[in-house]
């Protein structure tokens, strides 16, 4: 799960970021209001949490500009006002949920718990492909009765494939969406964990197969001898 945090107050950003990543969040933080659009415009984030009294760009604006180029990521605004105009405003420009300053951590924690909820409509606990089941809060693998639990970044592969099985997903995709965009890892990474998940999958002897795909990324196929 990957937020992105754009806050220009800098102890304040860093606090949410501490207290997201000590949930097991994965943060990215901004500090004004154009460098957070060219962030949250890729359409990586699971989150946006967007402060309304910004540099450069306000969070009115980079809301309006995130929804006009379809970018539906939930946005939820961060601001010291609290007059019913402004978050009328803000729930217009396309915010999906407001917070007025000072907030205490279980209050950001809840909404944005409520907003990945949204995101899905339902709440989707299983991944399905061919003969395997992933559970998503158990973080299990299974075929035929047969499971095995799968470590973080394992899981996180895993459930990217699972859920874009007919698509060639990159190196690179899975890259940003496991490790994060600042992170230090590369492709070497990747193959050490499609290994893992290539030897659980042998072990629990699931038909699907992770295949590489002329070198730019991985796809999930079913073996064509079993
Ligand atoms: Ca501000």
């Amino acid at each position: 799960m990957q937020i992105l945090v754009v806050e220009d107050e800098k102890r304040l950003a860093e606090g949410l970021a501490h207290i997201l990543k000590e949930q097991k969040y994965m943060v990215d933080i901004a500090y004004d209001g154009r460098d957070g659009l060219d962030l949250a415009i890729s359409g990586i984030y699971d989150i946006i949490i967007l402060d309304i009294m910004l540099p450069k760009m306000n969070g009115y604006e980079v809301a309006a500009f995130l929804r006009k180029e379809k970018v539906a990521t939930p946005i939820l605004m961060l601001t010291a006002k609290d007059q019913i105009s402004d978050k009328v405003k803000g729930l217009d420009a396309g915010a999906d949920d407001y917070m007025t300053k000072p907030f205490s951590p279980e209050e950001l924690l809840a909404r944005v718990r409520a907003l990945t909820r949204r995101q899905g409509e339902v709440v989707i606990d299983e991944v399905e492909f061919h003969d395997i089941k992933l559970n998503l809060s158990t973080c299990d693998l299974s075929c035929n009765g047969k499971s095995v639990h799968l470590n973080f970044k394992e899981f996180e592969i895993m459930k990217i494939l699972m859920q874009n099985p007919l698509i060639v997903t990159t190196k690179e995709e899975l890259i940003v969406k496991v490790w994060g965009y600042d992170s230090n890892a590369v492709d070497n990474n990747v193959e050490v964990y499609i290994s893992f998940l290539r030897k659980k999958l042998d072990f629990i002897s699931s038909k699907i197969e992770i295949a590489s795909l002329r070198k730019i990324g991985y796809r999930l196929e079913v073996k064509t001898n079993a």
